[in-house]
């Protein structure tokens, strides 16, 4: 109703506007208003006028606003007479002529719409936002690159073309400039004087009127010149968005305010959300007036309200009309570069006394305005200001000169900032020649710096950043100010190659500013340790963070500027120092001076307790200062003008102050010293050393350490270290190896303390190993990259991004990981799941360092494990020892002597003594691991100084001598060496006895160097070869060893496996035996003996196998109880865990609507299996009553759950689902198991006589159906005589079946019957429902099609590839369904088999019993074989039901074979025919056949002439349905399978795989309609199937055969299913009719790129609100619909309530299975009803073997094909569900996920 009222309105509005305006509009002429206009004094009123008169009469007419017909007169009437006067002629003509003389600048300029594809080049791109449209990227170079893909977030346009966004390739082959390039000229010089003189004008008159509107403020009044001639009553309310209020929020206002639709609200909000207003309202002033009182009223309780203006008609029409003049604009302009021109001219033109240009206005308004009118402007100005060269310089100073206030709107306005003025930005500051000249010119960097700092008003008493007082209004505001930030980073993204004085000096300038912003950071947060009690809040620590995290780039870009000019470099190092020690000035509380002595050296120092005075992370100044130092190093400036930098004003010890104390913490951290301050001083220390932070924090405090020892007397540095880790005490004692582990004192402190020792080892390495930094070491930057890569790797393998993500990424956003990774590691591809990894190449893990700095300690044990078990497997010993070193570059030279200096060698002289004692408590196997380290890594020192050197004894590095010295003090002590000797036989010291043994074999071979040079140097070898040979005995211990204990675990293994194979034989002869002894008497001749197998096996019919006793006997064990169970009729039941779903996977029709569940007759499938019920299971079996008790306990625990919490399970208890028990997979049902029914077989009729028996037992029946409807009904009953057919001999209509079956399996046959009705037609459970019984048919013959479908496509043989659980399944779906009628009204499962016949056998007495062409065969086929037992029941005459199985094959055989003939000759035959068809017979007889039905048809069948194409049609098109049969009553039965069947290989000598091949699996299949477009040689092998299979089935191999040995009957049934009303009319529409081979159903075909998809769904719209663009565009893997998914817009009612488009989608082409892939995601995602969901790994891969879900990463994407065939294989076998259950299962997040919404 409501939809046909609102196009009547908008009908009706149609109708009017014209009239009303009808005369005057027709008379008006374009051409007359410009050439008045020509003539005009004072154009601008004209103009004026003009638009007075005509905009409030085209635009805001009535409530709804109609775009189109708008649109349509102001063409005709506003922009006409502008085109007019502008060109001088027809404009189509005139702007002709400009394009054609136009010659186009190279920049492509196309701007991007959201969710479009864009591309960067990782290698060529200047930075990252360099980036280009797809168009021109497949024509660049930077398709071969490694290049970057992402999906635009709208705005910004491609670069193609500037020259300074792309090292190389600037240029697609469409913008490669001619050779007569032109750029230089001006574009004006092709254009007339009066034209430029005519654009002019009206270009600055419209411009003017269009920013006077946009900025126009008045809800009344118009500007001068504007006022309409007639002015009525008539307003808007318009509604403005807000990022305050919520979509939920306003739509209830909404509601309330104007009195809408709930639809009608969401339409509202979702426009008011994209285009920033709409008018809720239209009318008289008071009734809009009222209308906004109520939306303010209601929406200013919790925040300031909406923002509504009650605006006049007429100027919300001018505002209309002025966003239509920009857009205007836009297009005139695109017809030439001088048009162009003229409008940047009139733009950025200031006032005749300087006024702001109109540009300016616009910008300086730009907060002021709503949405959309700002994104029409902005797009102007990329098509306009930005794309001309010229033009774009002027804009960029003007947008300079405003940006503070630009800026400062933006922070104060709530918008996102991409509708922000602010976010062009990007734009200028990334091109390096404005960018530089802006900071020239217009002093930017300071701009930006300074205007960043003012935002930041909280500062403490030392003026730096006190984040803790924030209000939330601040907190939003620090938010949106750290864009500056990223300004800042575009300016100083490329670095100058050539610098200016000026240049210099405005840099300097802005390092001023910037290092007033550090200054303000150093020293920030300080924390204080908590004693005693625990902190009571936490205090705030993550906005400091965020600031150092948005600064690590900028601060490293800083660093890089200062490094590329010497002048530069000293200037601000000098500028750094200052801030430094203005810095320290600031705080020296606690510090107290004293002096400390210790192995004869005595420094002077302060005291400072870390642990009790304040201390703070962020040292951003000392950290900038130690960067600079090594730069210094680095470029060598600090050797070549030492005069020129303050060296002599630096003191050491207060450089490393701060940053000691900072690492200082970290230790104390670690050691548990401070764990009152919780968990925000936990998070500091993780993020100072993560991988975002540490190039900026740790790695430079480390530096610092590393400037400032370089610079000090070892030993003084390491006494100050000491007395920093509050050490001092313990090592300084002149007894110290004695007295430590005397002193008793509190367990804890001495825990504490040898943490502490560890951790300060530690230092001491990395202070002197730590060199793989350009200017601290001698290397250059792959080195450490080398090495970052290197450790990773040590720790295990990695995936390309798990690497990516531990190295620091530059501010390109590259890790610069490519270009070494090869050289360390090779890498190994991914399987169909998991993903590509890295491996270490083993020559690098010689580099392995046990102390990376970088490593955290769990890193630490994980890669020292690895390592171990490396070495080990390679037969070496297990010792770590430290890497080789690369030599110190000469400023940090002295850093080595740290190793052999008095403290540290009286440090590690106390540590060895300690471990001497084996429990001595006060020594940690770690403390002395570190401490083997640092000796083994100045061992290595020596040795390499030993070989560097051309005289040894100028090495003054003397380690060893110092090493074997008693020691000193105190005296008699024994040397380090000695001690160490003594440790290398310590049975507590066994796992470091491979490194002590190492260390004293390397002492050996320095001391053999050193004696070898005062001699005659002899061979090197010496030392080594008897190294050798005691490596060589200890490795072939090892490998005796591995030997042995191999040979004794396969000895092992052997007999367990022999153990069991016995066990096994034995129990199962016993079993067999007590069997067969049970039986004997139960047996009867007329059965087959097994031993007859050899014989060939027949599973249907009088001559089908029978199973013996024994074999018929079955048990199984309840997975609950564990008990032994047989079953039988009379017994306990047992059943099967399952589940049902609605499928349509094997559909052929998705456009059928759903049936109505209530009236629905679901007896006859069509053939196109639109909807079917499928059944699996997970096989586990339990007894029904065990069963039943588990799922009761289920339901409790849900209902009390749900009491306590509402959270969702992955499973629907109310719906009856539950988990196996077993294996958690998820079942709504359960099967009852039930035994092999026992038959025999006499003589038995043909197929004529059964089918006049049966014919004569079928009308019996009708007429006492009619007799029992009619006594029921009409109890007055009339007493019309019925007719009474001769009862037929043996049938007895009162006779009432025994039913067989004990009552808990009638129970379980209830549960499974009515679960298979209420899942499968969507309804309530019913169990007197006449429509059970066919419900459980149709699922079985569902699901075994379905199952002979999966193995056709798998290629797997027909028997014996499935896993059991589902051939268990298939076997109780069979049974049961032969059993259901049991429990179902006799009668009305009699009628359901009299309908079925009447298909095969016209019926009169049965009406609208459909045509052959409209019935599945194989659901005829199973559900008449297992609804005949109803019949049968009534009949004692001996007929025996198998021969009724066999005659029911054989007629459905024949009808199939008929309903094939009638549909597949009306396809072309185009294959060659093979010559000598070996098959004759069966040709002619189908000719034959086809001839007749021709007959009995006419013109409605195509001639045919060739039998062998005939008969192969036929036989492709019967095989689903022979193979489907087969399985079937080989599961009713339990008949053995044929080993031919079954893939055995050592039954058959043929090809397991199956021949059949539709056109489309074919890779040449060009012709994809023929089924037979292919080669005849696959069919060959299948040969063989197609004879076991009709000989299986009991068939002959000519199946024609059926027809001509019993013609007489079965001519007139042809001809009466010929003669059927419907069935010509379906031969006539040949499109809609079902072929056989029905083929698999795939998957949608995916595009190999992935950007093809997302260009795909950039241009997909939403298809509700009318061309807007989605956000969540989704695709339907299974018919290939896109989808505007997770949005309002496209929300709909399902079942009563709203769902996304997803679900709803997924209701109509899956029946509530859906599989989709969010593009902009790169995700896959699984539903299933409406409460289930889950996203699945995407079938792209990056070249890293990799998905990208989420699309962060941007490597080109591809498909890959195997897993996208695992995806279609779960859809196929119905395991999408299953596969969400256990997604679920394993993500309890994934449970609360409202998927209904998506
Ligand atoms: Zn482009
Ligand atoms: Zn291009
Ligand atoms: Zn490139
Ligand atoms: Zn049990
Ligand atoms: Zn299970
Ligand atoms: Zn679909
Ligand atoms: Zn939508």
């Amino acid at each position: 109703m409501r939809t046909s009222e609102v196009n009547m309105a908008a009908a009706e509005t149609d109708r009017e506007l014209p009239s009303a305006l009808c005369s005057e509009f027709l008379n008006f002429s374009a051409k007359d208003t410009a050439a008045k206009w020509l003539q005009a004094t004072d154009l601008p009123n004209e103009v004026y006028q003009h638009l007075a008169r005509y905009v409030p009469k085209i635009y805001c007419l009535g409530p709804n606003l109609n775009p189109q017909s708008e649109d349509l007169l102001a063409q005709l009437l506003l922009q006409a007479p502008l085109e007019w006067y502008l060109c001088g002629e027809e404009p189509s003509v005139g702007l002709a002529k400009l394009e054609q003389s136009n010659q186009p600048s190279q920049l492509c300029g196309h701007v991007f719409k959201v969710g479009e594809p864009t591309y960067s080049c990782r290698e060529c791109a200047a930075d990252p936002t360099c980036v280009l449209c797809m168009q021109c990227f497949l024509g660049s170079v930077h398709k071969e690159h490694r290049y970057r893909m992402t999906t635009s977030g709208g705005g910004g346009f491609c670069d193609c073309g500037d020259t300074e966004a792309w090292k190389k390739g600037p240029y697609c082959q469409k913008h490669e400039p001619n050779i007569s390039d032109s750029s230089q000229e001006d574009p004006l010089a092709n254009l007339s004087a009066d034209m430029i003189a005519r654009t002019y004008n009206i270009f600055s008159i419209m411009l003017r009127y269009a920013v006077d509107m946009l900025t126009w403020d008045k809800e009344e009044e118009l500007p001068q010149g504007l006022e309409p001639p007639e002015r009525g009553d008539t307003y808007y309310c318009m509604l403005f968005n807000d990022e305050v209020h919520t979509y939920e929020q306003v739509i209830y206002t909404l509601q309330k305010a104007v009195n809408c639709t709930q639809k009608e609200a969401v339409s509202f909000a979702t426009t008011v959300d994209r285009d920033g207003r709409k008018s809720v309202r239209y009318g008289d002033f008071q009734f809009c007036e009222q209308a906004k009182s109520v939306i303010v009223r209601n929406t200013s309780r919790q925040s300031k309200p909406l923002r509504v203006q009650v605006m006049h008609s007429s100027v919300v029409a001018h505002q209309c009309f002025a966003l239509k003049a920009l857009t205007w604009f836009s297009h005139v302009i695109r017809y030439s570069d001088a048009l162009r021109r003229i409008l940047c001219q009139v733009g950025l033109q200031k006032g005749p006394e300087g006024e702001n240009s109109l540009v300016d206005t616009l910008m300086l308004c730009d907060s002021k305005m709503w949405k959309g009118a700002r994104n029409v402007y902005h797009q102007l100005v990329m098509s306009s200001l930005l794309m001309d060269l010229k033009y774009k310089k002027l804009f960029a100073i003007q947008f300079a000169k405003h940006y503070e206030r630009l800026q400062s709107d933006y922070v104060k306005d709530d918008h996102d900032r991409e509708f922000s003025i602010t976010d062009l930005s990007v734009q200028m500051f990334t091109v390096p020649s404005l960018a530089r000249m802006l900071i020239t010119e217009e002093n930017l960097l300071t701009t930006i710096i300074r205007t960043f700092v003012d935002h930041l008003r909280h500062r403490d008493l030392q003026g730096r950043f006190q984040f803790e007082r924030y209000t939330a209004q601040q907190a939003f505001k620090f938010r949106r100010v750290q864009s500056l930030l990223g300004d800042l980073k575009y300016v100083l993204i490329s670095r100058p190659t050539e610098w200016t004085d000026k240049l210099r000096e405005k840099f300097l300038e802005g390092l001023d500013a910037f290092l007033e912003l550090m200054k303000c950071m150093q020293g920030m947060d300080p924390v204080v340790r908590q004693v005693g009690q625990h902190i009571e809040m936490e205090p705030e620590w993550e906005a400091a963070f965020t600031l150092q995290m948005k600064l690590t780039h900028i601060i490293s870009m800083m660093q890089e500027w200062c490094g590329s000019d010497e002048r530069v470099l000293i200037e601000a190092y000098k500028k750094c120092l200052t801030a430094l020690t203005h810095c320290h000035s600031g705080f020296a509380d606690g510090e107290q001076p004293i002096t400390l002595s210790m192995c004869g050296h005595s420094v002077d120092t302060i005291r400072y307790c870390i642990s009790q005075e304040k201390v703070s992370i962020h040292l951003p100044v000392s950290r900038l200062l130690a960067g600079l130092h090594v730069l210094l190093s680095k470029s060598e400036v600090a050797y070549r003008f030492p005069e020129q930098l303050p060296l002599s004003e630096l003191s050491p010890p207060m450089l490393i102050e701060h940053p000691l104390r900072c690492l200082v913490l970290c230790a104390q951290v670690h050691a548990g010293m401070w764990r009152r301050n919780g968990f925000s001083l936990v998070n500091q220390i993780y993020y100072y050393h993560n991988v975002k932070c540490r190039v900026e924090m740790f790695d430079k405090d480390l530096m610092m350490l590393q400037v400032g020892a370089s610079m000090m007397d070892p030993n003084h540095f390491l006494m100050i270290l000491l007395s920093r880790f509050e050490l001092f005490h313990i090592f300084s004692s002149a007894d110290c190896r004695k007295r430590y582990n005397r002193e008793s004192a509190n367990k804890d402190v001495v825990q504490q303390n040898s943490t502490l020792i560890e951790e300060m080892l530690h230092l001491i390495m990395m202070v002197v190993g730590e060199r793989f930094v350009a200017g601290v070491g001698q290397v250059d930057s792959w080195d450490e990259l080398k090495r970052e890569i290197i450790h990773q790797l040590c720790i295990r393998p990695m995936a390309h991004s798990e690497l990516v993500k531990a190295l620091p990424e530059n501010e390109n956003k590259e890790t610069g990981m490519e270009k070494v990774i090869d050289s360390v590691a090779s890498f190994k591809k991914p399987g169909v799941t998991g993903r590509g990894l890295y491996e270490l190449r083993p020559e690098s893990a010689k580099q392995f360092n046990l102390y990376f700095h970088h490593y955290s300690r769990a890193d630490q044990s994980k890669a020292e494990e690895a390592q171990r078990k490396l070495k080990r497997q390679n037969g070496e010993d297990s010792a770590l020892p430290p890497p080789v070193l690369p030599p110190l570059c000469p400023l940090f030279a002295s850093l080595v002597n740290i190793l052999q200096c008095d403290v540290l060698l009286g440090m590690l002289g106390a540590v060895l003594q300690w471990a001497t004692e084996p429990s001595g408590g006060h020594w940690s196997e770690s403390m002395l691991q570190r401490v083997l380290h640092l000796i083994g890594m100045a061992l290595l020192e020596e040795q390499q100084q030993l070989e560097g050197a051309v005289d040894h004894s100028e090495v003054t590095f003397n380690f060893t001598l110092k090493i074997s010295r008693p020691g000193e003090a105190p005296s008699n002590t024994p040397s380090i060496l000695a001690v160490l000797e003594t440790l290398q036989n310590a049975p507590h010291l066994e796992v470091h006895k491979d490194m002590i043994r190492w260390t004293l074999q390397t002492v050996a071979s320095i001391k053999t160097t050193r004696e070898r040079t005062a001699a005659a140097p002899p061979p090197e070898r010496a030392g080594g070869c008897q190294e050798e040979t005691v490596r060589d005995k200890d490795k072939a211990e090892r490998k005796r060893k591995a030997e042995m204990a191999r040979l004794r675990r396969e000895k092992i293994m052997a007999q367990m496996s022999e153990m069991q194979r016995h066990f096994i034989n034995e129990n199962k002869e016993l079993f067999q035996q007590s069997l067969e002894e049970l039986d004997a008497s139960t047996s009867t001749a007329l059965e087959h003996s097994p031993s007859s197998w050899d014989s060939v096996l027949v599973c249907v019919g009088p001559r089908r196998w029978r199973a013996g006793g024994g074999e018929r006997r079955q048990v199984v064990t309840c997975i609950l109880c564990q008990e032994e169970q047989e079953i039988r009729a009379d017994g306990r039941a047992m059943v099967l865990a399952a589940f049902i779903q609605r499928s349509t996977v094997m559909s052929k029709n998705r456009k059928r609507p759903p049936h109505d569940p209530e009236s629905y007759d679901p007896l006859f499938m069509h053939p196109d299996l639109s909807f079917g019920t499928h059944t699996g299971s997970c096989g586990h079996i339990m007894h029904s009553h065990c069963w039943q008790r588990y799922f009761e306990a289920v339901q409790a625990k849900e209902q009390r759950r749900q009491q306590r919490l509402r959270v969702h399970t992955s499973y629907d208890v109310e719906n009856g689902e539950f988990l196996c028990p077993l294996c958690e997979c998820l079942s709504n049902t359960v099967i009852p198991l039930l035994p092999l029914t026992k038959t025999s077989c006499s003589e038995q009729p043909g197929v004529m006589q059964w089918l006049s028996t049966t014919s004569q037992q079928i009308r019996v029946l009708h007429s006492a159906h009619r007799r029992a409807k009619a006594t029921s009904a009409a109890e007055t009953g009339d007493g019309e005589s019925m007719e009474t057919h001769p009862l037929p001999e043996g049938f007895r209509l009162d006779h009432t079946p025994v039913n067989p079956y004990s009552s808990s399996i009638k129970e379980m046959l209830t549960t499974f019957g009515t679960a298979t009705y209420k899942v499968g037609l969507k309804v309530h459970p019913n169990e007197q429902d006449p429509r059970v019984p066919i419900m459980c048919w149709a699922s079985c013959a569902y699901t075994i099609q379905s199952v002979e479908r999966l193995l056709v496509d798998e290629d797997k043989p027909l028997f014996g590839s499935l896993p059991c659980r589902q051939d268990d399944c298939l076997s109780s779906l069979a049974r049961f369904g032969s059993a259901c009628w049991t429990v179902s009204s006799l009668a009305a499962v009699q009628s359901h088999f009299i309908r079925l016949m009447a298909v095969l056998l016209p019926d009169p007495q049965v009406e609208n019993s459909p045509c052959i062409l409209h019935v599945d065969m194989f659901h005829l086929l199973v559900s008449l074989v297992l609804s005949y037992p109803a019949v049968h029941c009534q009949d004692s005459s001996g007929l025996s039901i198998d021969v009724a199985q066999l005659h029911l094959l054989h007629l459905v055989t024949v009808a199939h074979l008929v309903q094939i003939l009638l549909t597949s000759v009306q396809v072309e035959l185009t294959m060659e025919q093979e010559s000598g068809g070996v098959e004759e017979e069966e040709e002619e007889s189908v000719c034959l056949l086809y001839n007749t039905l021709r007959s009995h048809l006419g013109s409605a069948l195509r001639e045919v002439s060739s039998g062998w194409h005939l008969w192969r049609t036929v036989r492709l098109g019967i095989l689903p349905f022979l193979r489907g049969a087969a399985l079937f009553f080989h599961h009713l039965h339990g008949v053995p399978t044929p080993p031919e069947l079954s893939g055995n290989p050592s039954a058959s000598s043929r090809p397991p795989s199956l021949p059949l091949r539709t056109p489309c699996q074919n890779p040449g299949g060009a012709r994809p309609t023929c089924l037979m477009a292919f080669s005849p040689a696959p069919l060959a092998p299948g040969v063989g199937e197609w004879e076991m299979v009709c000989a299986y089935l009991s068939l002959p191999s000519n199946l024609l055969q059926l027809f001509y040995n019993h013609q007489e009957l079965l001519q007139p049934l042809l001809q009466g299913w010929c003669s059927h009303p419907s069935l010509r009319q379906c031969l006539r529409s040949p499109e809609t009719l079902i072929r056989f081979p029905r083929e698999s159903n795939k998957l949608i075909e995916l595009p190999e790129d992935y950007s093809a998809l997302i260009n795909q769904a950039s241009s997909f719209t939403c298809p509700k609100s009318g061309g807007d663009k989605s956000r969540a565009p989704t695709l339907c893997l299974v018919c290939g619909t896109m989808l505007c998914s997770q949005s309002y817009c496209c929300q709909t009612e399902l079942e009563g309530e709203d769902v996304g488009a997803c679900t709803a989608h997924t209701f109509a082409c899956g029946s509530g299975v859906g599989i989709f892939l969010r593009v902009r995601e790169s995700q896959v995602l699984f539903l299933a009803g409406k409460t289930k969901g889950c996203f699945y790994a995407p079938p792209y891969l990056d070249d890293y073997g990799e998905t990208d879900q989420g699309l962060r990463r941007g490597n080109p994407l591809h498909l890959c094909r195997e897993r996208y065939r695992k995806i279609q294989k779960l859809w196929r076998q119905h395991s999408i569900t299953e596969e969400i259950g256990h997604a679920q299962e394993a993500n309890q997040t994934l449970v609360g996920i409202d998927w209904q919404h998506l």
